[in-house]
């Protein structure tokens, strides 16, 4: 699942960390090791009494960091390493740095002179950091610019396009990995793959983050209150619709509800008979009229017979019709006005990429849409409507059927699709 959009991620990271690697010099990459082997040699407890740079920063900037302040270790909190390391960077930085500069750290640095520490701070400890620190002063680095990322964001805007990422969405996840990472401080070459990774990571998980009810607890609302929970099916024909209502009601009856289904696509020939061999197949009750019948009675039947029977979920198919047909899509609109849906649920087929994207918003501009179920994500290597879907109409994607079977379904989680394209 998502293979080719994994790549596309990956091979980012791969091509960032090469075209840095190159401007940062081997020795540099040697100094670094000597710089931690040196702070190793230091007895832990003792240097956290050495001020921490660091935590002045934290305690003294806003949330985000602003250019100058973005370090090579930005997931580093003030610990007693870091104590130490942010003392002897402090100390180098006015000296020779000139890239770390502002005031902020030359301010730093002449706080943390060696007689500045707590009273209790070995004399000893002092000593041994100034004589590293000597060592390491010379230790440069180099600040991401964005003429050092551009074509490399370029050519992966192009890649995720050509990937069936919506447009608004490749722009989003460039935008945001440039700002990320231009003005970030790499030390050593694993800094600037960590650093892609990281930013092309909270990119994605930003996109797929959207506000997402949860189903779980409106049936637990409506076991409670007696009036069923009423979800409403809308899609067009062949996207998987009619198996997946009966992959939704399978789910819910594991969870020990009892759904019933209403055959409201009056419209196709064989409709009524497709979802009622479903229903039949997974033991649930179908209410159903006539082809041709009008569909929002038939859904007014099916929700009465869930209040008359205590059953808690009404799941109501519709016709799978074109998203333009006006006559479809005001019946749709019938139907809604008549049961009042507690969700619409747009159901699209994953393989079908930007086609998707767009008919999810057709139909939330006609009736609104409250949650997608994106199916086949199965077969779906691109991921671009799994990436996209969401967030071009902000709803969020609640299932994601994997597979033919009644059980192939799962509930989406954004972080189970972040570690799905990120994870090893
Ligand atoms: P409808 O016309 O939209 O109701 O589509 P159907 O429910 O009849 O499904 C069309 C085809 O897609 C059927 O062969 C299904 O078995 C298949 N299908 C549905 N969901 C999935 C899925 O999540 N994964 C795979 N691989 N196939 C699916
Ligand atoms: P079962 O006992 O769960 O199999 O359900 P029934 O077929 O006995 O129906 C239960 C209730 O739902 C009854 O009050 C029926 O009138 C009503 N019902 C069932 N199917 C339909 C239908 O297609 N149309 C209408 N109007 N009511 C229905």
């Amino acid at each position: 699942m998502f293979e080719s959009l994994k790549k596309k991620l990956s091979g980012t990271v791969g091509k960032i960390s090469d075209k840095l690697a190159d401007e940062i010099p081997e020795e540099t990459e040697e100094k670094i090791e000597a710089k931690e082997e040196a702070s190793k040699t230091v007895p832990s407890e003792d240097t956290s009494e050495i001020p921490s740079e660091e935590s002045s920063f934290t305690e003294e900037t806003e949330e985000k960091p602003s250019e100058d302040e973005k370090t090579a270790e930005p997931e580093e909190k003030p610990s007693k390493k870091s104590g130490l390391m942010g003392f002897l960077r402090g100390k180098s930085s006015s000296e020779e740095d000139e890239t770390v500069g502002g005031d902020m750290e030359s301010q730093v640095s002449s706080e943390v002179e060696p007689t500045s520490g707590a009273d209790s701070t070995s004399p000893e400890i002092i000593e041994e950091a100034e004589e590293k620190s000597g060592i390491l002063s010379f230790v440069s680095h180099k600040t991401i610019s964005e003429k050092d990322i551009d074509d490399i964001l370029f050519e992966l805007e192009m890649a995720l396009l050509e990937g069936d990422v919506a447009l608004e969405v490749a722009e989003k996840i460039v935008n945001s990995v440039k700002e990320d990472l231009v003005g970030r401080k790499i030390r050593r070459r694993s800094d600037v793959a960590d650093f892609t990774k990281e930013a092309l990571k909270n990119a994605i998980s930003e996109i797929l983050n959207v506000e997402t009810p949860d189903i779980n607890e409106l049936l637990i609302n409506s076991r409670e209150t007696g009036e069923p929970l009423k979800l409403m099916f809308v899609g067009i024909n062949g996207t998987g619709k009619t198996t997946t209502i009966a992959k939704v009601a399978t789910h819910f009856i594991e969870k020990g509800y009892t759904p019933v289904i209403a055959a409201a696509d009056t419209f196709r020939a064989g409709a009524i008979e497709q979802i009622t061999h479903h229903a039949d197949k997974i033991g649930v009750k179908i209410i159903k009229h006539q082809k041709g019948a009008d569909p929002a009675a038939v859904a007014f039947d099916a929700v009465a017979h869930a209040r008359a029977k205590g059953k808690e979920l009404v799941l109501v198919d519709t016709a799978g019709r074109m998203q333009t047909n006006t006559n479809l899509m005001d019946e749709m609109k019938k139907i809604k006005r008549v049961i009042k849906p507690d969700m619409i649920i747009f159901v699209g087929d994953a393989l079908t990429g930007n086609d998707a994207v767009e008919q999810a918003q057709k139909f939330d501009d006609a009736v609104g849409v409250n949650g997608i179920i994106l199916t086949k994500a199965d077969a779906d290597a691109k991921g671009g409507a799994a990436l996209s879907i969401g967030y071009v109409i902000q709803k969020p994607i609640l299932f994601l059927g994997l597979g033919q079977s009644y059980e192939d379904i799962m509930e989406f989680k954004p972080e189970w699709m972040v570690e799905q394209i990120f994870g090893e």
